[in-house]
């Protein structure tokens, strides 16, 4: 595996796993567990998830895949804005705990921004910090406008990370807010990192992958971590998903594949607002 640091110092891989979707079908929930225990055991070890998935289902079937081998998972959960109250932070955060069978959360988002005022929801992180209920927190779909408010709230620099949706198809932070995350030492979250799937079924990438004898979904993941400072994390619940999206952090692409990406799926030229899934 391949690490990035956070920016208290901490190594986090760059290759996780999300679980959007997981946990919302219970017959499905051990086929889901199965694939994320394989991803783990193939060096995915941090996990993505969030209370709002499957309103709670997909943390347990997070309980289910890291039973028996916490200690190897770097776990990642997000509070809704709705919850992201003073209180309504730390209550929240106990709900993720119990359904997740776990003391610690290793990172705690904002999943996005909503109507509690952002020093409540970062004074609330910091308790739970104090109280070792999570180990560290950060934000998700925040925009440089609103990284920029983030650093004026008191301890708003204890921040970690910015889970944000970016991809080929999606490249707008290159603009200004992956330079800015860049520029502090914060890694970048990359969610749906193959477009949720539609990557995967790029003709044009198809053409490319043929060269190194992979797929298409793994060239969109090879030259997303392929990017500085940058985390990927890929849901997969199929297990043939799960070891291509390992095996993409083995693919190395040329100059020339560099460069056709690069005329195929454009970088901005001028400040796009921040697009959200
Ligand atoms: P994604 O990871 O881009 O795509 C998931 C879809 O792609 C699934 O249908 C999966 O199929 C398929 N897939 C995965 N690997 C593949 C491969 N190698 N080849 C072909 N198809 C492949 O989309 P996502 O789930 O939206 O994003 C990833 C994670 O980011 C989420 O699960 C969630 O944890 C997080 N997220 C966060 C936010 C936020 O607001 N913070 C928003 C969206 C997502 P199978 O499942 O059938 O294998």
């Amino acid at each position: 595996m391949i690490f990035t640091t956070l920016p208290c110092g901490e190594a986090v891989p760059v290759l996780g796993q999300g679980t959007w979707n997981m946990g919302e079908d219970r017959r499905l929930a051990g086929q889901e567990a199965d694939a994320l225990r394989l991803g783990i055991d193939l060096g995915m070890t941090l996990l993505d998830t969030a209370e709002m998935y499957a309103s709670g289902g997909a943390e347990e079937v997070v309980a289910e895949a890291i039973a028996g081998r916490r200690e190897k998972v770097f776990l990642v959960s997000k509070v809704l804005p709705s919850n992201a109250s003073r209180r309504g932070t730390e209550a929240a955060c106990e709900r993720s705990l119990r359904r997740m069978g776990v003391e610690t959360i290793d990172l705690y988002l904002l999943h996005w921004r909503g109507g509690h005022p952002l020093a409540d929801t970062v004074a609330a992180f910091e308790a739970l910090k104090a109280a070792g209920k999570i180990r560290h927190w950060g934000v998700s779909n925040f925009d440089v406008d609103d990284m920029q408010e983030l650093a004026a709230v008191p301890h708003g620099e204890a921040v970690q990370a910015n889970q944000v949706l970016y991809n080929l198809a999606r490249r707008g932070i290159e603009y200004d807010l992956l330079p800015q995350a860049r520029a502090h030492g914060l890694p970048v979250m990359a969610y749906s990192p193959v477009e949720q799937g539609a990557l995967a079924g790029d003709r044009r990438l198809a053409a490319i992958a043929a060269r190194h004898g992979v797929t298409a979904g793994q060239v969109a993941l090879a030259w997303l971590l392929g990017q500085a400072g940058v985390i990927a994390i890929p849901k997969a619940t199929r297990a043939e998903h799960v070891r291509q999206n390992r095996a993409a952090l083995d693919l190395v692409l040329a100059p020339e594949d560099l460069a056709e990406i690069d005329r195929l799926f454009p970088a901005p030229r001028s400040k796009r607002p921040l697009e959200m899934i």
